[in-house]
């Protein structure tokens, strides 16, 4: 016997990574909302998406410094010269 998913076929997958991203427009995130309270498969990729998201995040912000890094690089270069 298969397990019975209500939502087969009606999951709003293409509003998951905008919501992951808090991107949707409040009438959508409620609308994902009330599905994922339901729907544990959307909640899981609502969970791995963000998480993916985190660690993009953090990579990027690993490889900007800081703006006010710069100008005291300039600044610590420019004495010495
Ligand atoms: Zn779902």
């Amino acid at each position: 016997m298969r397990m019975v998913d209500p939502y087969e076929g009606s999951h709003p997958e293409d509003l998951l990574s905008p919501y992951a991203l808090d991107t949707l427009s409040e009438g959508g995130s409620l609308g994902i909302e009330a599905h994922l309270e339901l729907c544990r498969s959307c909640s899981e990729e609502i969970a791995s998406l963000r998480e993916t998201a985190a660690r993009l995040i953090a990579s990027v912000a690993a490889q900007v410094p800081p703006p006010d890094l710069r100008s005291r690089l300039i600044a610590s270069v420019g004495s010495r010269v």
